[in-house]
C-alpha cells in the first residue's frame, strides 16, 4: 500500500531520502528488483500521490504517475529518468530527473493548474544495467523493445532476472503489458545531470541535448592454463591475466585514435585468484561509446581482431559476448526547438551539446519524439559518491521544465 504524506519535501530533501535507500553504506547502490528498488518505488509513488497523480507500478517495475490534462484524450507528455544506480553511485544520476519532474507537477498542483495534455512522470526501474549487464530494461519495456532473452541472465548471486522479477512480485510473462502505444504519447522529456564538464566550462546551469552517443558492451573471457606460480617457467605459461592486460591496453589505444570515442574496462575477475597460482581464466567487460555509429562499429571490429591476434600469440583462448548495443540517437528537432523556446523564455542560454552517456531517452526514441535537458554537475563528476549539483542549478532545471510545459504544443 502506498502511504501518502500531505506535503511534498523540497528537492534536496527528496534526493537525500532516496540516497538513504542503498544496499551499501558508502556511496549509493540501488539495483534493479532489489529491496531498495521496492522502497524507492514506494517513496516516489507516495510523493506522486501527494501532488495529485494517479500512481501505478508497471510490469517491469517502473513507477508511473499520471497528472491528467484539461483534455484527457490528448496524448501524454512523459517526463522521466531512472531510479536505479551503479555500484557506489552519487545521489543525482537519474534521480534528479524524477525528483524535479515531481516538483514540476507539484508546482502545477499547488496552483490548481493543468496543461491541456496529460503529463506522466516515470521513474525507470533499470537504466544502468548494473545487476544483469543489460541497460534500459525499464524504458525498453515501455518502448515495446524489451529483449525477452535477457530474462535468463544471471546476477552476481546466481539469480536469474526471471526469478528476480517473480520475487519482486512481477510476472515475467506480462512484461509486454508495460509497452505503450505511440498514439498515446506525444513526447518523452528527460532531465539529467550532464556527467561531464562542458556546462561548467561554459558557466551555465543547463543545456539542450542534440544527440546521445551509441554504446556497445562486451563480456570477454580469456582462458589460459592455471598452474603453480613457482614451478612453471614464464615462457611455458598460458597466463590468462597477462593476456587480458594486453587486450585492455588495446582498448585504450584503439579508442584514442578516433574522434568522440571512448573505451573502458571497468570490471575484471581473475580465477582461481590466488597469489601462488597462475591465472587460468580472466573475465572482463569492455564498454565502447562513440557519437557516430559508423565509427563505433569500426572501433569494435578493429578491437575484436586485435584482441584475437594478441590471444593467439599467447596461446590463450578468447570468447567475446556482446551484452549490450545501442545506436546513437538524435533528439527530435521539434522538441529541441521547443526546449530552446523554453530556455529563452526562462532567460537561460539555449546552449546545445551532445551526450556521451546513454540515457533512457535513447530507448524511448523508439516510441516517441525525445528531448533532453542537461544540468551542470560539479567538475563533471558522476558514477561517484562525489556527484554534486548546486541548489540554484536544480532550481534552474525546475524552471526550465515548467517553461517547457508552458510552451509545449
Ligand atoms: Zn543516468
Amino acid at each position: 500500500m502506498i502511504m501518502t504524506s500531505s506535503t511534498l519535501p523540497n528537492t534536496s530533501e527528496m534526493i537525500a531520502r532516496l540516497a538513504e535507500l542503498s544496499e551499501s553504506s558508502s556511496g549509493i547502490t540501488r539495483q534493479f528488483l532489489s529491496p531498495q528498488h521496492r522502497e524507492a518505488n514506494r517513496l516516489v509513488g507516495s510523493w506522486m500521490e501527494t501532488v495529485g497523480m494517479r500512481v501505478r507500478e508497471d510490469s517491469i517495475g517502473n513507477i508511473i504517475g499520471r497528472y491528467e490534462g484539461l483534455e484527457t484524450d490528448l496524448p501524454a507528455v512523459i517526463i522521466g529518468s531512472h531510479l536505479d544506480t551503479v555500484v557506489n553511485a552519487g545521489k543525482f544520476d537519474g534521480i534528479l530527473g524524477v525528483v524535479l519532474a515531481i516538483q514540476c507537477i507539484s508546482a502545477l498542483y499547488k496552483e490548481k493548474k493543468r496543461c491541456r495534455f496529460p503529463i506522466e512522470v516515470i521513474g525507470f526501474a533499470d537504466e544502468e544495467g548494473t545487476r544483469f549487464q543489460s541497460t534500459y530494461l525499464g524504458s525498453k519495456a515501455v518502448a515495446g523493445t524489451f529483449d525477452f532473452t535477457t530474462l535468463s541472465r544471471i546476477d552476481a548471486h546466481g539469480i536469474s532476472m526471471q526469478d528476480a522479477l517473480l520475487s519482486f512480485g512481477l510476472d515475467p510473462d506480462k512484461i509486454q503489458n508495460a509497452a505503450r502505444k505511440a498514439n498515446d504519447i506525444s513526447a518523452y522529456i528527460e532531465l539529467h545531470i550532464e556527467q561531464g564538464p562542458v556546462l561548467e566550462k561554459e558557466d551555465i546551469p543547463a543545456g539542450i541535448v542534440t544527440e546521445i552517443a551509441g554504446a556497445v558492451r562486451f563480456q570477454v573471457t580469456i582462458t589460459g592454463t592455471a598452474g603453480h606460480a613457482g614451478t612453471v617457467p614464464i615462457d611455458l605459461r598460458k597466463d590468462a591475466l597477462v593476456s587480458a592486460c594486453e587486450c585492455i591496453l588495446s582498448v585504450e589505444e584503439i579508442a584514442s585514435k578516433y574522434p568522440k570515442t571512448v573505451g573502458t574496462v571497468g570490471q575484471i575477475t581473475v580465477t582461481p585468484g590466488a597469489s601462488n597460482v597462475i591465472p587460468g581464466e580472466t573475465v572482463f567487460t569492455v564498454d565502447l561509446r562513440a557519437a557516430d555509429n559508423e565509427i563505433r562499429q569500426k572501433v569494435e571490429h578493429e578491437l575484436i581482431s586485435k584482441m584475437r591476434r594478441l590471444c593467439q600469440k599467447r596461446q590463450t583462448k578468447i570468447s567475446i559476448k556482446k551484452v549490450h548495443e545501442a545506436s546513437s540517437v538524435t533528439c527530435s528537432p521539434r522538441i529541441i526547438k521547443q526546449l530552446q523556446n523554453a530556455f529563452t523564455k526562462g532567460k537561460y542560454k539555449p546552449y546545445c551539446l551532445p551526450s556521451g552517456a546513454g540515457h533512457d531517452a535513447a530507448a524511448m526514441a523508439d516510441l516517441t519524439d525525445v528531448g533532453m535537458i542537461f544540468i551542470r554537475c560539479k567538475e563533471g563528476i558522476s558514477h561517484n559518491p562525489a556527484e554534486s549539483v548546486s541548489e540554484p542549478d536544480m532550481q534552474a532545471g525546475l524552471d526550465i521544465l515548467l517553461e517547457f510545459l508552458s510552451v509545449y504544443d
